[in-house]
Parts: C-alpha cells; structure tokens; sequence
C-alpha cells in the first residue's frame, strides 16, 4: 500500500512539514467533491498545462513558480484571510504546498485529496498500479524543487 507513496515521496528533495496548522482552515473544503476536476487543465491565468497547482481553498489551477507563478501570486496576493489559499496540491506530483508555511506539507486530512487525484491522474487509486504510475509520470524536470 505503501509503495506508491513512497515513489511519490522519493522525488522530495526535503521531508515534508507534518503540522502545518493551514490545513484545519480549510474545513469542510477538505471534504470538496474532486471527481470532475480536470487534473490536466491549463493555468486560468497564462494557459500553461506544464506544471499546475490546484487552490485548495477555492478550488481555481494556476501554474508553478516554474512557469510563471500565478499560483504563487493567487496565494500571496494578500486578498482573504491569511489562512485562505495557503494551501495547493500540485498535479504534477500529487505533493502538498503550503504558501503560508512555504513549504511542502503532509497531513492526514490531505490524504484524501491526494486519494482523488492519484484517482484522477492515473485511473486508479493510490498502491494499486505501480505500472501506469511508471509510465504516466515523468520525474519532474530538474526535480530540485524550491
Ligand atoms: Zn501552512
Ligand atoms: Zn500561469
Ligand atoms: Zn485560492
């Protein structure tokens, strides 16, 4: 059960925080249906489909600070709470970011967010597929993230 976690886990460059506290903020959002969201689609902002992040508090897909940032820039732009927006999943890879914490999280309420992704992304849900996790995902590009 574990192995796909571990693959996944394996392209950290550094151990994920485990007590990020942006994580309860977001309530009942953690619990948001994931079965129509499109883990292909493109940043809302520039179009780029190489490397997004999807909100976790509203739910909008923007690109990495390896595009053009504008998941960054939603997160930091300063509108909201301070607690809103802080935290994404990258499509990527299936890992946590908190914008608030800066740094890549885990937390036993994101497992099931990651469930749904993992479902969506490769058509299977987490540990049951090492094959199509092979060939579906590329290691990211110069993998040093941050
Ligand atoms: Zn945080
Ligand atoms: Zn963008
Ligand atoms: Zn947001």
């Amino acid at each position: 059960m574990a192995d796909a976690t571990a693959q996944l886990l394996a392209g950290f460059a550094v151990a994920p925080r485990l007590d990020c506290p942006h994580v309860l903020a977001l309530g009942e959002r953690l619990n948001a249906d994931l079965s129509t969201l499109d883990v292909t689609a493109p940043c809302e902002v520039c179009g780029d489909k190489s490397e997004n992040w999807y909100c976790l508090s509203c739910g909008r897909i923007m690109c990495s600070r390896y595009v053009q940032g504008h998941m960054a820039a939603h997160a930091t732009s300063g509108k909201g709470a301070e607690d809103e927006h802080a935290v994404c999943a990258s499509f990527s890879d299936l890992s946590f970011w908190c914008f608030r914490c800066e740094d890549y999280i885990e937390h036993p309420l994101l497992e099931t967010c990651r469930c749904a992704l993992h479902q969506l992304k490769f058509g299977a849900a987490p540990g049951t597929e090492h094959v199509s996790l092979e060939n579906n995902a590329p290691p990211p590009k110069g993998s040093s993230s941050k």
